[in-house]
């Protein structure tokens, strides 16, 4: 599990301009391969962030764009919902998930694969949506690091 101290929480994207194309080694663009989340970057100082904040964290900016990340990260944590209520009471038991995303904000989304106990650490990408919400799936070639 990562520590809070590894985790930048106003960290920014590595290139720039990153919006729009992020390529791999082989110049592939990433955003066509991936799903990608909607996160919320600030004009005047780059800082990303899930969305949850009216204004940016680093500088104080209150007018965001809202823009898209690659939907590639790492499991902080994970939890079963057996009998899920309210808005979620037509779905069967789900496993809500907390990741670290590459491009730097944390967030909550939905875990297919659940049954099989994923580690936390593991590497994790978005490969659809549910309800509105990102659905993450660890991937095949996962490595956890060591803590
Ligand atoms: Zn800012």
């Amino acid at each position: 599990m990562l520590s809070s101290s590894e985790r930048q929480p106003n960290a920014h994207f590595p290139v720039d301009p990153p919006v729009g194309f992020v390529e791999d080694s082989s110049g592939k663009n990433l955003l066509t391969e991936l799903h990608s989340v909607t996160v919320m970057r600030c004009p005047r100082c780059g800082a990303v962030d899930a969305g949850t904040a009216a204004r940016c964290r680093s500088c104080g900016n209150d007018a965001l764009d809202r823009t898209e990340a690659p939907g590639r990260g790492r499991l902080v944590s994970w939890t079963v919902v057996r009998r899920p209520a309210g808005a979620f009471a037509h779905r069967d038991a789900f496993a809500v998930a907390l990741v670290d995303l590459d491009a730097g904000p944390r967030l909550t989304g939905n875990l297919e694969g659940w049954e099989h106990e994923p580690p936390l650490g593991a590497a994790v990408r978005v490969t659809g949506e549910i309800d509105g919400i990102p659905l993450f799936a660890v991937e095949d070639s996962s490595e956890v690091p060591s803590p």
